[in-house]
């Protein structure tokens, strides 16, 4: 089953908007298992829209259109296909009732301009907006006059904003999809690792995974910073052993180095530890600038396991807040396995914490010299078993620095829960 899918606004083009409705949309249609097989953006523009649109009609069996439905005068999707299609459009009493409820609950007059929402091509089926009023709208294009086969396509066009878009694709598109296109079996597993870079992850996994690529297992590769994520796919019949085989392959070379599945993120994997170790958490960030902090807040539930954190940018700060000891800072610097070590002592006591880390560095551009140059790192993590420290070396632009610095030291912290 061939799917397109074709996102119009101009905002895209300009660079105002980043264009989530391609992942969004992508990752819906593969969960249920379909592989979109080609997408395009294109500005509010009449002819390139219908050419875009003529386009993936005479390639694919689904065409979903995103944008261009609401009432302003660049919304001209819905005139545009209903042209191409040779489909006169026609009011809609249900659109228009839909409409006057939704200003209505609002207390507001029915802005004139929202008629031309009401108005849907012939036979069109019909999608009720139920977080904003242009409705989504299908058509089943019989004997498509733009495929040489002249086999039959869908055309589904939605909503742009996003909150109307991924309410009305869950209630009106997947059931339609389900309903309309076979289920193929498509299966796929993401195996995220860190600690080894893109290649030494493919040299450490390829030959293992070599003879399962060969019966139809496909194997990509995509680096963060500070991972690198490895995905299986399969379809078709055994696509659920071949991918279960390729896990097996990537876990027995990879092991201790893959942190989590899918959607998991290092810091709510780090969460979930320290809950199941009934440990606590303190963190004295530097360099990071409280990046670790922020991560691991992002995870709900992580109140329950971490205390707090100071970000003791200054010499002062961590003097003052943590109890580093000055002479330690002029004798070794602030970015010193001693300062690292104080640091994390610091944290640990002053938050009563089971676990604390502390992140000293030079994230440049600046500040290295010869034995210390830009992106030296020290880690310091305090348990009640004492302290250790690591030494790093990550040589990045200053946000990257900012990242892979603090999946290393989510990393420590995972490895030690763990073990
Ligand atoms: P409206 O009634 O708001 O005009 P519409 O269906 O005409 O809806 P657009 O005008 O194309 O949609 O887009 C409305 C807004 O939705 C855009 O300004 C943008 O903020 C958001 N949007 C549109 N397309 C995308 C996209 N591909 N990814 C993310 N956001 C998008």
């Amino acid at each position: 089953m061939k799917i397109e899918l074709v996102n119009t606004g101009s905002e895209l083009m300009l660079g105002r908007v980043l264009n989530t409705h391609q992942q969004w949309l992508c990752r819906r249609l593969a969960d249920l298992g379909h592989v979109v097989t080609r997408q395009v953006a294109i500005a509010d523009a009449g002819n390139e829209i219908q050419q875009a649109v003529r386009e993936a009609l005479s390639r694919a069996d689904l065409v979903i259109t995103t944008g261009g439905l609401g009432p302003t005068s660049d919304d001209i999707t819905r005139e545009l296909i209903a042209e191409l299609l040779g489909k006169k459009l026609v009011a809609n009493p249900d659109v228009l009732a839909h409409i006057e409820k939704f200003f209505a609950k609002r207390n507001r007059p029915r802005p004139a301009k929202t008629t031309v929402e009401t108005m849907v091509p012939e036979g069109a089926l019909v999608f009720l907006n139920a977080t904003g009023t242009a409705p989504g709208l299908a058509m089943k294009i019989e004997s498509n006059p733009f495929r040489a086969d002249k086999k039959p396509s869908w055309l589904v066009m939605l909503p742009g904003p996003p909150r109307e878009l991924r309410p009305m694709f869950d209630a009106a598109v997947t059931p339609l999809i389900r309903r309309e296109c076979a289920d193929e079996i498509f299966v796929c597993r993401t195996l995220r690792s860190t600690g080894v870079g893109e290649s030494s992850v493919q040299n450490k996994v390829e030959s293992d995974l070599q003879p399962l690529v060969k019966t139809g297992l496909e194997v990509g590769y995509c680096a963060r910073p500070g991972a690198v994520d490895v995905r299986l796919t399969a379809s078709g019949v055994g696509a659920e052993k071949l991918v279960c085989a390729g896990e097996a392959a990537v876990q027995k070379n990879l092991g201790a180095n893959i942190f989590g599945f899918d959607d998991d993120e290092i810091e709510s994997v780090v969460v979930k530890l320290l809950a199941q170790n009934k440990k606590t958490l303190a963190l004295a960030e530097s360099c990071t600038g409280g990046n670790v902090a922020q991560r691991l807040t992002n995870v709900p539930g992580a109140s329950e396991v971490f205390l707090g954190g100071v970000i003791s940018y200054a010499d002062s700060a961590k003097e003052k807040f943590l109890g580093v000891r000055a002479e330690s800072l002029a004798a070794h610097g602030a970015v010193s396995e001693a300062v690292a070590r104080e640091m994390a002592i610091g944290a640990r006591g002053k938050f009563g914490a089971d676990l604390a880390v502390a992140i000293t560095g030079i994230a440049g551009p600046g500040g290295g010299t010869a034995d210390k140059p830009e992106g030296t790192v020290f880690l310091a993590l305090a348990s009640a078993a004492g302290v250790e420290v690591k030494l790093f070396l990550n040589s990045w632009d200053r946000a990257t620095f900012k990242d892979v610095t603090a999946t290393q030291a989510l990393e420590w912290l995972r490895q030690t829960l763990s073990a």
